[in-house]
């Protein structure tokens, strides 16, 4: 099996090179960091961040569950050939992105490497487990909440970071990853403050989500989380845990329950006709999505879609918003 796997590698990767000699122009200057990031939207900010001087590679599709991505060997490949690693951290990736590492055989990229990235270092975790973990506390969160790219003052700290990280592997970008990311961050900031405007409506309100996933953006938008259709993160749900849910969206009159593409809407859809709940399905990675082709049109549109959901539940909403739109 294992010999299988190497033989795969090895084709792939003799076909990528003769693939990409051929269809390289001579003159065209390779970048100086080849990235691989595990996520899109960590993909999308390390390329703002590294601009021409990166040559950046996401693993997962954002159309795809962060926790569960179908390991290819192409994805062996990018690995093997990277300057930098760049991934979620906090088991974020813990059941695929370990053994693609050592399958790359690169010690680059090998944990506490130069070129490992972890991107949540300067980032406040929430939910981080103050006793000892065990197995009934869920299956994919361990270490604590690990989606806070969902809050867009998150990204500020990673891309602040990636910079500092890049310079450290490619001295002379040093000044144009600290412009780059200067630029990125103060587009983001600039645009915080209309994105929470937006939303003001829904400051307060109660939501139900499938998964854990929005802990950072509830944080950010005031929003108030009272229960997840997953019992654990990870664990699908069963029956009488969704009927407890749904009697407590009804009793709380939730206006608002948060879906992902990539969750089973069926089950969302269902829970929101049964309580009356509106569904906001929320893009949540970069590539999730028609148009959804940066960091910014993912927040943009993360915002579209709550206050679309906002307005088609307005019984329980709070006073409409006299914000513009
Ligand atoms: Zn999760």
């Amino acid at each position: 099996m294992k010999r299988t796997e190497n033989l795969l590698v090895l084709f792939a990767a003799v076909g990528s090179i003769v693939l990409g000699a051929a269809l390289s122009p001579v003159t065209a200057r390779a970048a100086e960091l080849r990235v691989v990031a595990s996520t899109p939207d960590l993909g999308a900010i390390a390329k703002a961040v590294g601009g021409d001087r990166v040559d950046v590679t996401s693993i997962a599709r954002g159309t795809e569950d962060p926790h569960f991505v179908d390991p290819k060997p192409s994805h062996v490949v990018s690995l093997n050939r990277a300057d930098a690693l760049v991934e979620g951290g906090a088991e974020l990736e813990l059941g695929w992105l370990p053994r693609l590492v050592e399958s790359s055989r690169n010690a680059k990229i090998a944990t506490g490497a130069p070129g490992r990235i972890v991107a949540n270092a300067g980032v406040q975790l929430l939910e981080i487990p103050t006793g000892p973990v065990d197995r009934s506390m869920g299956d994919v969160h361990p270490g604590g909440n690990p989606h806070y790219l969902l809050d867009p003052r998150n990204a500020v700290i990673v891309a602040e970071d990636l910079s500092r990280r890049f310079a450290a592997l490619d001295a002379s970008g040093a000044e144009t990853y600290r412009a780059n990311a200067a630029a990125f961050t103060s587009d983001l900031k600039s645009r915080i403050q209309g994105w929470e405007a937006r939303l003001a409506s829904l400051r307060g309100a109660k939501v139900v989500e499938y998964h854990k996933l929005f802990e950072y953006l509830a944080s950010w938008l005031g929003l108030d989380i009272v229960g997840q259709v997953e019992p654990k993160p990870g664990i699908p749900p069963n029956p009488q845990h969704v009927a407890a849910l749904e009697a407590k969206m009804r009793t709380e009159k939730v206006p608002v329950l948060l879906a992902t593409t990539y969750h089973p809407s069926e089950v969302t859809a269902e829970i929101a006709h049964r309580t009356g709940a509106a569904v906001a399905t929320i893009p949540t990675s970069v590539g999730d999505g028609e148009g959804n082709t940066s960091y910014v049109a993912m927040v943009e549109q993360i915002v579209t879609a709550l206050a679309k959901a906002a307005k088609s539940a307005p019984s329980a909403t709070p006073a409409p918003s006299t914000e513009g739109h």
